[in-house]
């Protein structure tokens, strides 16, 4: 695997390997601490694409605490060699610097509520940050393919709808949430949870699966509170349980509103947020 830390050797390298032949190039931004999840979009990607470029870059921009930003795990050897292992062809490791030249004003684009809802209620700016960081990389990368995990996703959402306001060409694929064996979807979190809490954390994914059943029998409303009731009946601590129209992500009450319908839902468990959701309809597109 070769590894840049500057964006010139890294298009230098990418330039090298389109030269009279066609490629197609996926990439799959991260910000490290990799695991299991990080590493289906690393695969699928080498299904799809003559090359695989994995990014790791803890996104200043995205962070409202700093203290949220110093303390993310950064354990680079263990990214590298589980990379390494997975067949990725390139890591870019950019330094802050590189990702933002002092000269280069930032990409503003309007959500148009896309950032107002669930994640973006409680972290004001969050998806501007994400915008700003996933359209400069991939001005960087260029790439024909961009893998992204469903388990962000109002991310997913959101970037889904820059590419289209910008007009972009990049196939924005959503790869589906990797779980643990009980169900529990993958995340850097999960080690923050005692013995007890990695136990009650099964009921989330517990309750969506639920709710995809519930939608044939009962209305979303009632979907909604039969989750919500599950989950309280098992002492969860809920943030937020919303059924939303999966592009627009305002909720939804009538199965027939929009193409995409998905439940998500934050959990804190022992304190720890986690993010689940599952897609209750997806009518097929072509
Ligand atoms: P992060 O490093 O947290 O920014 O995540 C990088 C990418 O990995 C994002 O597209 C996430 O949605 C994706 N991802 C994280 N966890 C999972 C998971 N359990 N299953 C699938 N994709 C995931």
């Amino acid at each position: 695997m070769y590894l840049f830390k500057k964006v010139e050797d890294l298009q230098a390298y990418l330039s090298r390997h389109q030269e009279g032949s066609i490629l197609s190039v996926g990439y799959v931004p991260t910000m490290g601490a990799l695991h299991q999840g990080h590493l289906e979009l690393i695969r699928r990607s080498k299904e799809t694409c003559t090359i695989t470029v994995c990014s790791i870059f803890v996104n200043p921009t995205q962070f409202g605490d700093a203290s949220d930003l110093d303390n993310y795990p950064r354990p680079i050897e263990t990214d590298i060699e589980q990379l390494e292992a997975a067949g990725c062809d390139v890591l870019f490791l950019p330094s802050a610097a590189e990702v933002y030249p002092k000269d280069m004003a930032a990409f503003r684009l309007d959500l148009q509520g896309l950032d107002q809802t669930m994640e973006g209620a409680s972290r004001p700016g969050h998806f501007d940050g994400v915008v700003q960081v996933v359209h400069r990389l991939l001005d960087i990368v260029q790439p024909s393919h961009l893998f992204m995990g469903q388990k962000d996703y109002q991310q997913f959402a959101v970037i889904k709808y820059m590419l289209q306001q910008i007009k972009s060409s990049v196939q924005l694929v959503r790869v589906p949430i990797v779980r643990e064996e009980d169900g529990l979807a993958m995340s850097s979190r999960n080690v923050r949870l005692s013995e007890i809490g990695r136990k009650q954390a099964t009921y989330i994914s517990k309750a969506l699966r639920q709710a995809k059943k519930d939608v044939a029998e009962y209305t979303l409303e009632e979907t909604k509170a039969r989750a919500v009731a599950f989950l309280v009946a098992n002492g969860m601590d809920i943030d937020y349980f919303e059924i939303v129209d999966g592009d627009t992500l305002q909720s939804v009450s009538n199965w027939d509103d929009a193409p995409v319908i998905t439940a998500c839902t934050v959990v804190r468990v022992d304190g720890v947020r986690l993010l689940d959701n599952n897609v209750l309809k997806e009518l097929e597109v072509g």
